[in-house]
């Protein structure tokens, strides 16, 4: 258990809560011994030694703000659905096998890049065939763009990681 609780990823904000990175479990609880972050948020994960025994953090943040080169996002066809929710662009339905379309399809110079790929279940990928989404009479549900920086951090969540969510934004705030 051990060795896996220290290896969680804990999530780092800047001093102005940016997500700037994510770590290891070891180098968090190192960076809370030397006293740069202060521990926002804990796993239920416990490590223990002979002297002590201690809750694994999940979210730190910077005590002092620091300047940081922001990371790319990679394109891939799994960060292209996470993108788009799992869910066709044309179609709107979700739980369907799905493919990553070119919007302008390839040989009319369409390019693999974020604003040109999108995600399409195969019944509407296989109607849109070589067409554009115009000669298809087809309609995009949403223009398909870069992700936002925040959407990096995005991936790593998963159930562990819910003490994360609202950092990135994930959950909405609540008016009650
Ligand atoms: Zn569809």
């Amino acid at each position: 258990m051990e060795p896996v609780a220290i290896n969680q990823k804990v999530l780092i904000l800047n001093q102005n809560y940016q997500p700037i990175m994510v770590i290891g479990g070891k180098r968090a609880i190192i960076l809370m011994y030397l006293e740069k972050v202060d521990v926002l948020e804990h796993y239920s994960d416990y490590v223990h030694s002979q002297s002590l025994s201690l809750q694994i953090p999940s979210v730190i943040k910077l005590k002092k703000y620091t300047r940081y080169l922001r990371n790319n996002i990679t394109l891939s066809r799994k960060s292209i659905f996470l993108r788009d929710n799992h869910t066709c662009q044309y179609c709107g339905k979700k739980h369907l096998p799905l493919t990553v379309d070119h919007v302008v399809p390839k040989d009319k110079g369409g390019k693999d890049i974020w604003e040109n790929l999108t995600t399409a279940c195969l019944i509407c990928n296989n109607w849109k065939g070589n067409k554009t989404p115009r000669e298809g009479g087809m309609m995009l549900l949403s223009i398909p763009k870069k992700p936002s920086f925040v959407f990096y951090f995005q991936q790593f969540v998963k159930s562990k990681q819910h003490s994360w969510r609202p950092y990135l934004f994930m959950d909405p705030v609540k008016y009650d």
